[in-house]
């Protein structure tokens, strides 16, 4: 039985979750909808805490999602600073940190993820951050001052903005990096190879092949240590290693996880009435043919949506190919498709002038598209992976051909 007024709550204030409760009332649903979120802060972006706030380019008030007083106007009960503890499946209940309940029809779990943190000696010491919130940016802001050493931990892609950011705030950055290069293990090492160029004409120093063994220091941060013995003095360590998926509020239900909430299509869990989206939920994808859980901010936007559409009682399978881009100095990256793995690699432009676009195909089949500086290759790739992937390498590389044509084809030319 449902609970008076079938109330759609939603857990996790952020991309998914705020575009789904906005969804929910284009969607016409006139229920009450409820948006529950830990932060202290109105729904916001992320992507410019490792970009434009962190260089101090951007305010807090340009991160909004929505503008101030969208949340009442659309009649959604906003609820900042309160995390869900549990959700109690049976009874159809969220409970929350300051002990209130708060019934529900349909759940939405939006929690996204939180920093990896492994046990390294001394991530406890001062000065030793990691980003994922407002107040994280803030903390790593009040650290970098002009001259200021940094010691960089992980070169995924957030780590690789946060270099090009505290470069730009004109600190020392030494990145520690166990791959051979940034990026080796989403973009491989050829493509990896570049973007190391790139940090190192910008003055960063990059220990590549060697992973923190501690960091040292009495109360605060001096020095990072590495396993090959390096000491790299610092006033600052940013970490940044990855994110486990924020899962233990549906901890006592029958909610299948396996690397974040396993949900269908339609954003749909193993509980009937409770969804999931974003960066939290591995879901089932048509077009690549198996599970995915994605961790870019289009995707948590068009995944919270369509969530909402699911729970409003409509909506078409997700089949979204998963794309996102990432800003490092004056270079942007792009890049599509969600590749597991790859036998081919075919580069397309002048790699040495940074305007190249790489195509990762797997027996045949293009996988995955990286462009740097040249954004339009990266729509044709999205529309030829969606085609189901059939493509010819040498047409690929070959400039003269029209990709948007090929794509439009949806495929080759036989
Ligand atoms: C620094 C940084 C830079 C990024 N840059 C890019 C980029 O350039 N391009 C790109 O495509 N993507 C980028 N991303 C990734 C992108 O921001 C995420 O994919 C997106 O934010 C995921 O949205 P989400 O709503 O699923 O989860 P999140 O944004 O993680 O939000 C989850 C929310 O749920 C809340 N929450 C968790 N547990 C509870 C609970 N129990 N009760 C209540 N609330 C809870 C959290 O506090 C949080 O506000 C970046 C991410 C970070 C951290």
């Amino acid at each position: 039985m449902s609970p008076p007024g079938g109330a759609h709550v939603i857990v996790g204030a952020s991309t998914a979750g705020a575009t789904a409760a906005a969804t929910l009332r284009q969607e016409g649903v006139d229920a009450p909808v409820v948006l529950l979120g830990a932060e202290p802060h109105p729904p916001y972006e992320r992507p410019p805490l490792s970009t434009g706030y962190l260089q101090g380019k951007t305010s807090l008030e340009q991160l909004w999602l929505r503008p101030a007083g969208f949340w009442q106007e659309h009649g959604i009960d906003l609820r900042t600073g309160v995390a869900a503890t549990r959700v109690d499946a049976l009874g159809q209940v969220v409970e929350l940190a300051d002990g209130t309940r708060e019934p529900y029809e349909r759940l939405l779990i939006a929690t996204g993820g939180r920093n990896r943190r492994p046990p390294i000696p001394g991530f406890e010491l001062e000065g030793v951050c990691d980003l994922r919130h407002v107040a994280d940016a803030d903390a790593i802001r009040r650290r970098a001052e002009p001259g200021a050493r940094a010691v960089v931990v992980g070169l995924g892609f957030i780590g690789c903005e946060v270099t090009a950011s505290l470069r730009a705030r004109g600190l020392e950055v030494t990145a520690v990096e166990p791959q051979p290069t940034p990026l080796a293990q989403v973009l491989g090492e050829d493509v990896g190879a570049v973007v190391a160029g790139l940090h190192r004409e910008h003055g960063v120093q990059l220990a590549l092949g060697d992973a923190v063994d501690h960091f040292d220091g009495d109360g605060a941060i001096e020095a990072v240590v590495t396993r090959q013995g390096h000491r790299l003095a610092c006033d600052l360590a940013v970490v940044g290693l990855g994110l486990e998926p924020a899962t233990e509020i549906i901890a006592d239900t029958d909610v299948a996880v396996d690397d974040g909430i396993v949900v269908d299509e339609h954003a749909r869990s193993s509980v009937p009435g409770i969804y999931a989206a974003g960066d939290v939920a591995r879901h089932w994808h048509p077009l690549l043919g198996r599970f995915v859980r994605v961790e870019h901010w289009q995707h948590a936007l068009k995944h919270g949506a369509a969530a909402a559409r699911a729970m409003a009682g409509g909506g078409e399978p997700f089949t979204d190919v998963p794309w996102f881009w990432s800003d490092q100095y004056d270079t942007t990256i792009q890049y599509a498709g969600a590749p597991a793995e790859w036998d081919q690699l075919v580069l397309r432009g002048d790699v040495a002038a940074r305007q190249f676009s790489g195509f990762y195909l797997d027996q045949g089949r293009l996988q995955g598209v990286v462009a740097v500086n040249r954004p339009r290759d990266v729509r044709a790739g999205m529309r030829l992976i969606a085609a189901g992937g059939a493509v010819d390498p040498r047409q690929l590389a070959d400039e003269d051909v029209d990709l948007g044509r090929l794509a439009r084809r949806g495929g080759p030319a036989g």
